[in-house]
């Protein structure tokens, strides 16, 4: 990486000494080309400094074109600072469902990353598998939740249909507008 940043700035030396060269050369080879070019140059600078008669009307009309979009760059700039206020579904993120609390992700629309926290410490729960059931635990506060039935897959199934459900009913603005709240 460093080998290869030290040859791109030598080679970037190299070609401003190439091209220096060239042009010197160039200059002696073609009588003349030195002194049209200054003067060229010359003729340019003359021409960007002149000035020229503009009539009031001509001014005003310009003027008169750019407050339009002198005011568009600003209500751009202003919009792009502000922040959308109103929560959408996507902000709809945390619930809680059968007494736990229930996180999640969205991935092309679709609940992702379901995982499952004790509702008094926050902490992640443990699935325990019994039979034909599950039961969650907490770690450090010891609390039990469930039998619930069916593995881990079937009970995370059941809460993504609930989510589903209050995206697709509107229910989900009660618990953004709760979580505001506190
Ligand atoms: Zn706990």
């Amino acid at each position: 990486m460093v080998s290869e940043e030290k040859h791109s700035v030598r080679n970037s030396i190299l070609g401003t000494v190439i091209s220096g060269l060239l042009l010197a050369f160039l200059l002696w080879l073609i009588p003349g080309l030195w002194v049209w070019l200054v003067s060229a140059i010359g003729h340019l600078v003359g021409f960007l400094i002149s000035q020229v008669t503009v009539p009031v009307w001509l001014v005003g009309i310009m003027i008169l074109a750019i407050i339009p979009t002198i005011i568009m760059v600003v209500l751009l700039i202003v919009a792009s600072f502000r922040r959308p206020t109103e929560p959408t579904w996507l902000d709809y993120t945390t619930d809680r469902f059968d007494g736990m609390t229930w996180r999640w992700k969205y991935i092309n629309n679709g609940v992702s990353n379901l995982g499952c926290f004790c509702p008094y410490d926050d902490t992640r729960l443990i699935y325990v598998r019994g039979y034909e059931n599950t039961s969650l635990h907490c770690e450090t506060c010891k609390a039990k939740f469930g039998p619930f039935d069916g593995d881990i897959d079937y009970i995370h199934a059941k809460i993504e249909r609930q989510i589903e459900r209050k995206v697709r009913k509107d229910e989900w603005k009660k618990v953004v507008s709760k979580e505001k709240v506190t």
